[in-house]
């Protein structure tokens, strides 16, 4: 029996705090439903607190403009901390939210600590100011943090993605609340001691697990400058509302339903493999899954076969064995969620290939088993929709034109990757694929120091790299007399 983790206190302005409430979040694992852990429920009074510690920081100054090689040092502690505890970590959050071993460990922990890295580059060698010739004087180009920024994340890749805001948060200086959600908030906990760890300055980050409702406190509140939101459109849809009503900055991380698209001459033996590991990975739960995959007609049953081979060999199971490449979905309504799916899939014209139900003996988890639709008419719910479980569709296509007509032909513009033995001819398809980000013979969804975001429902605006920070600063002019 594991140890059970339980939590009193709240990262509230860079040090430990009693919460305000008496709430608490429980966890029970979705692979066989025991208690992991037990942390306190943020409140608003946690928020008020944490948002007076931001707003105070920020008036003192932490960090001058100058001081990027200063952000870059802390920044580069707490990755070192997350490298350090990563299987400590990866063990938490496959406990909390069911994501298989080896995906914890080196996609989400080693993962979070190579994002953040990637942010002390970016710190260092950003122009924070910047001088040019004006009319009537010297103009001083200066990038000054936000202000107040508020991180709101999913329970997919909580640590991952945590990490993503507050690498750039820190990168540009400004404090940040971070959110994690009710699903998966005992994770956070470690993040909290690796920042204290690093010796975070006093009041630039907070760490503050609720639900939607503390969330929606945290957009709304006047003393936030900044939202940086993750999760689901419906709900990117309402923050990004009260963020323009507010004119409050906002950067929206929302769903996708990308494309994988297998060109005629592509080697299956290597691609079937890593396109379903895209597809399927951490039990397709990942807003980027290559979850359409785009096989072409000259090709069809060749491939549809190679896919169900690979699908019918994966170990489905207890996540924390380091074997198991699907485990449970996060809870039952996710399970319920996805089931929705599946029925209309089967009523649909698509042909259930492999998979559709539960697996057999895993009746204590939430687990779904891992399935492929062939003949998916683009148009239909399953082929439009995020499904968001270890579910792929394979459409039809008959030459490149009609399959980035059908990669566009998407609500979504997330992610999207190209298959073949041509790297010229990827690169050329890839380029008129209408996503934030789409590769060629790889499934890497996200690149620490490249932008990630997406077009259309996707979301607004990029996170990482140069483009991310930017997103925590505002830009101000200083003229100068001549001379
Ligand atoms: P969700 O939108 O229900 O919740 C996400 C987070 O927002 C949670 O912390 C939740 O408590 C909070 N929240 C919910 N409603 C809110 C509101 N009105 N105001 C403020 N906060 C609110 O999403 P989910 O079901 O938990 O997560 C799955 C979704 O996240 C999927 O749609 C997936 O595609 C998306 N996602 C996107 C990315 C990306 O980078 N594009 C990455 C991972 C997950």
């Amino acid at each position: 029996m594991t140890t059970v983790i339980e939590r009193d206190q709240l990262l509230v302005g860079g040090v430990w705090r009693q919460p305000a409430g008496s709430g608490r979040i429980e966890v029970h694992s979705p692979h066989d439903g025991h208690l992991v852990a037990t942390v306190p429920e943020a409140t608003r009074a946690d928020a008020d607190a944490a948002i007076a510690a931001a707003s105070a920081a920020l008036a003192g100054s932490i960090w001058s403009p100058g001081a990027g090689k200063e952000r870059a040092e802390l920044i580069r502690k707490v990755s070192a901390g997350l490298q350090a505890r990563a299987e400590e970590l990866a063990g938490i959050i496959t406990d909390e939210m069911g994501s298989p071993a080896a995906f914890s460990l080196f996609g989400q922990a080693i993962g979070s600590a190579m994002v953040i890295e990637g942010f002390a580059d970016v710190a260092e060698s950003f122009p924070f100011e910047q001088e040019r010739p004006g009319l009537m004087g010297r103009c001083l180009i200066q990038k000054v943090p936000v202000g107040v920024a508020v991180g709101i994340v999913p329970w997919n890749v909580p640590i991952f993605l945590s990490c993503m805001k507050l690498g750039a948060a820190l990168a540009a200086g400004a404090p940040i609340i971070l959110k994690p959600p009710p699903e998966a908030p005992a994770s956070s906990f470690l993040l909290a001691e690796v920042l204290l760890a690093a010796d975070v300055p006093p009041g630039l980050v907070s760490i503050l697990p609720g639900g939607a409702e503390l969330g929606r406190y945290l957009v709304g509140h006047p003393g936030v400058d900044k939202v940086s939101f993750t999760g689901s459109s419906a709900a990117g849809r309402t923050v990004g509302a009260t963020c323009g009503e507010l004119m409050k900055r906002v950067t929206l991380e929302l769903g996708g339903k990308s494309a994988g698209v297998i060109l005629d001459d592509a080697d299956l033996a290597t691609v079937v493999p890593q396109l379903l590991d895209s597809g399927l990975q951490n039990n397709g739960q990942v807003c980027a899954a290559q979850s359409r995959i785009l096989v072409p007609a000259s090709r069809y049953d060749e491939v549809i076969d190679a896919l169900a081979d690979h699908i019918r060999g994966l170990t489905v199971g207890d996540p924390s064995d380091m074997a198991t490449a699907i485990g449970p979905l996060v809870s039952a309504r996710q399970r319920d969620r996805v089931e929705g799916y599946l029925a209309d899939g089967r009523a649909s014209s698509a042909r259930l290939v492999v998979g559709g139900g539960r697996p057999a003996g895993l009746d204590a988890g939430h687990y779904v088993e891992p399935t492929l639709f062939a003949d998916v008419d683009n148009a239909s719910r399953i082929a439009r929709e995020e499904i968001f479980g270890p579910v792929v569709t394979a459409i039809r296509y008959h030459d490149d034109d009609e399959a980035v007509a059908i990669a566009n032909d998407s609500d979504y513009g997330l992610s999207g990757s190209v298959w073949t033995a041509d790297v010229a001819r990827g690169v050329a398809l890839a380029s008129r694929i209408r996503t934030g980000t789409c590769a060629v013979n790889s499934v890497a969804i996200v690149e620490p120091r490249s932008p990630f975001g997406g077009f259309r429902q996707s979301g607004v605006g990029r996170e990482m790299g140069p483009e991310g920070v930017e997103a925590y600063l505002e830009t101000r002019t200083v003229v100068l007399p001549f001379g």
